[in-house]
Formats: C-alpha cells, structure tokens, sequence
C-alpha cells in the first residue's frame, strides 16, 4: 500500500528529505496536471516537479522524444562531445533566447540547477578578475556550500559555519512587508545597489557578480519591480560587474513571457536555466555573452552535463512551449488563478497578500490579529503548513515557502485547464475554511 511506501521511505532514507513529511502520499502515476497515489486517488499538481514539468506529466511530445532517442540507438551520455541530439537542443534554445544572448556561449553545467549558479559564479569571478558576490535577501540558489551562501534566507545556513566568504546581502524590494510601499521601496533598493556597487564609502570591494531573480520563487514569490531591474542593469554595467539572471524557476514562459527576466529589463551577462528547459529531466545551463568567455579548457568538468534523454526531453518541450503558446496561456491562466485567490482572500482576512506574475502565483497567510511595527499582520506558517495539508486532503498539492513558510505557492504545469485551475481555488477557500473550524 502508500503506506508500505511512506514507512519503507522512513526507515531508509534519511531526514533531511522535505516533500513526503508535509505531504504523506506515494505516488505512481501521473498524466498532464494530474498524479495519483496508490489508492487512485487523484489530485491536481502544482508543484509540478517545483516547476520543472512546463507541459505536465507525460505530455506527448515529450514521450515521442524519449522515445526517438531510444529507437533510434542514440549514447545516452557523450560528456562534452557533440551528438545531433545536442546540436538540436542548443539550436532550439538558441532561437528563443532574449536577443542580447543569442550570439552568446552555452555551457552545460548540470543536473542541477544549483551546478548551474555554481558555474555562473566561476565564470564571473574567472572574468572579472574580482571575487565579491551580491545576492539579495530572500534569495534561493540551491542547496550546495556555494549556493547557500548566496542563499537569502538566515535558517538554512546557519547550522554551516562558514561558507563562501565575500557575500554581501542587500533588500528585495516587497510589495507586502514594506513599510515604504512597492514604488519607494522599490526606487530605495536600487540606490543601495548603486551606492554598493559604485560609493568608495559603501566599504565594499566592486564585486564579481550581482545575482537574482527576476521572480523569487521559494523566498514567498516576488516579483522584481522593473524599474528596480533597471537600475540593477545600469549599477552592474557602470561598474563593470556581471549580472547573473538566475530563471531556473521562472525561465520558459513560467511567468506569462518566456523569460521573466527579459519582460522586466533585467538584461543579463548570464543566464541560469534550468528545470523546465530539460522537459522534466535533470539538465542544467548557462548562457553567457560571448566576451566572458576567459575559461582555461578543463576549467569546468563534471560527468552528468547534457544527457542525451534531457536534451531531447528539452528540446521538444521549449519547441511545444512556443508552438502552443504557452507563456501567453500561464498569462492568462495565472490571471484567472488570482483573481479566484482574491476572491478568497476578499471574504477572508488571513489571506494576507496574493501576488505573482503568470503562474507563479502565491497566497501570504497571516495572523489577522498580530501586527508588526509597520502594522502589517505577522505571517502566519503554522496557518499555511494546515491548509497546504487541508488541500491535499481536498485533492490539490501545494507548497509552501517565504518567511516563516506562510506563503502557499501555487506553481502548476503551464498545460492546466480553466477547470483545474477552478478546482485549485475551491480546494484553497475550503481548506481554509476547515482550517478555522
Ligand atoms: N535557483 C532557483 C531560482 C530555484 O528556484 C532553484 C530550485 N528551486 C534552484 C536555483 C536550485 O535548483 P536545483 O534544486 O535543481 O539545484
């Protein structure tokens, strides 16, 4: 039974595992936006491989690739050394990249989409010469020692010591939590950038890198002001500095336009793909400008980069994502999606904020009861953690992440119909409501 499965995992596996302790289900089947445990009970997906399954769970073309692979007796595993199914994947991604990339370099870094930060880190530091770092607060990269220190978020470093030295952290700029609203608050964070990057007095060495998303997903989903991306690009440029747009969750239409961070002016010097561009298979990337690229061959190796089922997986899903549109449909779907949330959220006070852009959508639950000093409700967790359980029991899967993990995170394939979407909200307003009683 799913049970067996969830004890057997329990024994053997260990702690440091996060899904299965919030969401006790094992599951063996999935189709499009639906997956199902072992008891067949169904239950709609939006955590879709934390966003790496833009078309849902065995689309066809994705299957069709896979299946091509095999049929046609292709190596599954070349290193660096070039196949057709490779050249076809680069040709593909190529062709859609924001303009300023599209006569850049690739470099396969993956599985991972931390690998591919790691790699993004390298290559700055190796071209510029310099080795300090800028991330924001809030930010997540991965889970690697380097990864982490770029990491915005204090609980997952803390029991680490000491990480990657020369990290300097500025403000995000929130629409929710800030008690200088999103304009100021947006325009006040960009002069710290400037003045870290450009004032002698700012006491920081002019860094290697200045990294961020263009949408924050695991720190609560906030989405980048543009006019605080313009001001990211102008600082970096002025100082010479790399700007790294990490898209591995927003990239490939997640956002409602293909690159999140191309809609808001955030024009980087490197890009960070990941998750979705390998169709649901582990496949990871950069890509740069071409001028960057001072690497001494060998300077960058691992064994599992550009695995010929991910390339193929990939290459078809970015084909279909553009062939059906589909950044303009998770526009649209995540309008509809929010709209439901507001509706919930009009007849509720612990829904405290919903904000996203496409569908990359997230609900802030609060204590409608505990203000802070700015007089914003304080988050409320425990709340999100009881209705992410209560929707799974009503057949929707969530996350949940930001501060105190009170943001309920909705990040469905960009494939999901009206009617799930329908579905995701009634699970969402009753789960709330069972939450009270
Ligand atoms: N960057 C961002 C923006 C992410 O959302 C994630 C994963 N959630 C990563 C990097 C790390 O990717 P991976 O889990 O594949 O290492």
């Amino acid at each position: 039974t799913a049970d067996d499965l969830l004890e057997r995992q329990r024994l053997r596996e260990s702690s440091a595992r996060s899904y299965p302790r919030r969401l006790p289900i094992a599951l063996v089947s999935a189709t499009g936006s639906t997956v199902r445990d072992r008891q067949g009970r169904e239950y709609i997906d939006c955590l879709a491989g934390a966003g790496a399954l833009a078309l849902g769970h065995h689309h066809p073309v994705v299957v069709q690739a896979l299946h091509d692979v095999l049929d046609e007796g292709a190596p599954l595993s070349t290193l660096d050394l070039p196949t057709p199914v490779r050249d076809r994947f680069v040709e593909q991604l190529f062709a859609v990249l924001p303009e300023p990339l599209r006569d850049g370099r690739i470099l396969f870094c993956g599985p991972t989409g931390a690998d591919a930060v790691e790699a993004a880190v390298k290559l700055a530091r190796t071209a510029t010469g310099r080795s300090g770092l800028v991330a924001f607060g809030g930010a997540y990269h991965g889970m690697t020692q380097g990864t982490l220190a770029l990491s915005g978020r204090k609980a997952v470093k803390e029991p680490l010591g000491t990480l990657l030295p020369d990290v300097h952290h500025l403000p995000f700029p929130t629409a929710f939590r800030s008690p200088f609203g999103l304009d100021d608050g947006a325009a006040m964070a960009g002069r710290l950038v400037e003045w870290a990057l450009t004032d002698d007095l700012s006491g920081i060495a002019t860094p290697a890198a200045v990294i961020a998303e263009p949408v924050q997903g695991e720190g609560g989903v906030q989405p980048m002001p543009a006019a605080f991306a313009a001001t990211v690009r102008r600082a970096t440029r002025a100082a010479g500095t790399v700007l790294i747009a990490d898209e591995v969750q927003t990239g490939l239409g997640r956002t409602g336009d293909l690159w999140a961070g191309e809609a808001i002016g955030l024009d980087p010097d490197v890009l960070v793909l990941s998750k979705a561009i390998g169709g649901g298979l582990p496949l990871a990337v950069i890509v740069h400008r071409g001028e960057l690229d001072g690497w001494q061959p060998g300077s960058h190796a691992g064994t599992f980069r550009g695995q010929t089922l991910a390339l193929a997986a990939g290459a078809a899903t970015i084909r279909e994502v553009v062939r059906a549109g589909l950044a303009e449909r998770a526009r649209e779907a995540g309008r509809r999606l929010t709209e439901g949330l507001l509706a919930v959220a009009a007849d509720d006070p612990r829904v405290g904020h919903v904000r996203g852009r496409g569908l990359m959508v997230g609900a802030e639950l609060v204590d409608p009861g505990v203000v802070d000093a700015d007089g914003v409700p304080v988050p409320d967790g425990w709340l999100a953690g009881r209705v992410q359980r209560a929707m799974l029991e009503r057949g929707v899967i969530v996350e949940v992440g930001g501060s105190h993990d009170a943001v309920v995170r909705f990040l469905p394939p960009l494939v999901i119909s009206d009617d799930e979407l329908d579905r995701v909200v009634d699970a969402f307003g009753a789960a709330l409501r069972a939450v009270h009683a």
